[in-house]
């Protein structure tokens, strides 16, 4: 692809041979079309840079295009690629550092993305306990397989919208009859389930951070409730941290709050950007593994444990370990929340911005939501408006209220200056 192309003649080819021009959902709402990607910048077809804080929603986690990682995924490509017969090359090097990180990891097994280490970890569930149920938080999203994909329906929700709906079309509406949906953050819902439920919950799977609609934490406590309620019912409490694993901390939020699942959903910036998601856990459920029987779960898919996503796990994980990856994350984070919350401040604008670490949310509302209800009151008018002129500014930032951004090791605090001066006068513009 040249460095230079015609923006919008490539979205019409694109749209003439690709649904909407696009492959995944949230990649509308851009006249770009990105040719470069470098560090903490993107490039799109006219030359333009830009401070990328979408990052692809989480995997780059270092910088776009690594030179380490990409090296050592280019040194392992020349070795080996996948064979289809037995650990594949790099699996058990990658598998040992993510069970000497996350507390709950005794077992790691591989996949592709993070719609299948959620669907793997429902699987697993419902075949150690022999249960159909699960509950989950009202607009969490855990990706796409029937199993999950209810009650996170985002582009036609409003604060009075049903939460018992599937996420789409095509979706299997009786999904929804085994999935018992809570407003995150509420106590007494998450009893009541188990209360009415209790004897037939496989599981509770939740982001144990929310970024699904920005950055909304537990209140205190919440979370040590849910690990007693499912601790009592015998149900398995299943961590999706594929947004916060090996991004709020190398051994993801489960290290931070304290709070142990039974199994965690990981991807994203395990491996900076290459595709690798896989489903840790404790050496007695990760048993129920095993292939083609009736009893068992199966994982089991011709692109798991890809060699170059392995390499580049490795590589990952290691440069976390061994430089300051995370305090230079989270020391970058504060600065951007401090300067963005200042400059709506300025302008008098009634903004949130709330975060932690690497990732943030700009609420357009004076107070920050517990919950998703309270999330979608949030003026998106006004915040794309402000979108529309940080991106003119060169700041890039996902194109619809209420998503969570985030920055990279790779990002500088001339990058981060640059962000707020934009915002100063974006926030002052629409004032
Ligand atoms: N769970 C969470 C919390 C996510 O943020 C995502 C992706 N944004 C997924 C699951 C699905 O992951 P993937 O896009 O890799 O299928």
């Amino acid at each position: 692809m040249p460095a230079q192309i015609d923006q919008a003649a490539y979205w019409d080819r694109a749209r003439a041979v690709v649904p909407r021009g696009v492959s995944s959902g949230h990649r509308v709402g851009w006249d770009q079309v990105m040719v470069r990607a470098e560090g903490a910048h993107v490039w799109d077809g006219s030359g333009k840079r830009y401070v990328d804080y979408l990052l692809s929603w989480g995997p780059i986690v270092l910088g776009h295009c690594d030179p380490r990682v990409n090296q050592a995924v280019t040194d392992a490509m020349a070795v080996c690629d996948l064979t289809g017969i037995g650990p594949q090359y790099g699996e058990v090097e990658v598998a040992e550092i993510i069970c000497s990180v996350m507390p709950c990891a005794d077992r790691v097994a591989f996949c592709t993305s993070g719609t299948d280490a959620t669907m793997h970890a429902a699987h697993l569930a419902r075949a150690a306990t022999g249960r159909r149920k699960m509950i989950k938080f009202h607009g969490s999203y855990h990706g796409w397989s029937d199993v999950v994909a209810v009650g996170s329906a985002r582009a036609d929700s409003t604060p009075e919208s049903p939460m018992e709906t599937p996420n789409g079309g095509g979706l299997h509406p009786d999904s929804l009859a085994d999935i018992i949906l809570v407003e995150w953050n509420d106590e007494v819902g998450v009893k009541a389930a188990f209360a009415e439920h209790g004897p037939d919950i496989a599981a509770l799977i939740c982001e144990p951070y929310i970024h699904s609609f920005g950055c909304v934490p537990a209140k205190p406590g919440f979370l040590e409730m849910l690990r007693e309620q499912c601790t009592a019912n015998s149900s398995v409490l299943i961590f999706d941290e594929i947004k916060t694993g090996f991004r709020s901390a190398i051994g993801g939020y489960q290290s931070i709050c304290g709070v142990t699942p039974d199994l965690t959903a990981f991807g994203k910036a395990v491996a900076n950007g290459f595709a690798l998601a896989g489903v840790a856990g404790s050496e007695a459920l990760m048993g129920y593994l095993g292939a083609y029987t009736g009893d068992r779960a199966t994982i089991d898919g011709t692109y798991n444990a890809a060699p170059y996503a392995l390499a580049a796990a490795k590589k990952t994980l290691e440069i976390m370990q061994t430089e300051d990856v995370f305090e230079r994350l989270y020391y970058c984070g504060d600065r951007v929340r401090a300067g963005l919350q200042a400059a709506a401040y300025a302008a008098g604008i009634p903004v949130s911005v709330v975060g932690l670490g690497s990732e943030w949310a700009v609420y357009f509302q004076p107070t920050a939501p517990t919950n998703f209800r309270e999330a979608l009151r949030s003026d998106g008018a006004t915040y794309m408006k402000w979108h529309a002129l940080m991106v003119e500014g060169g700041i890039i930032q996902p194109a619809f209220p209420n998503g969570d951004r985030r920055l990279c090791a790779a990002t500088s605090d001339e990058d981060i200056d640059l962000t707020i001066e934009v915002a100063y006068k974006a926030f002052a513009a629409i004032a």
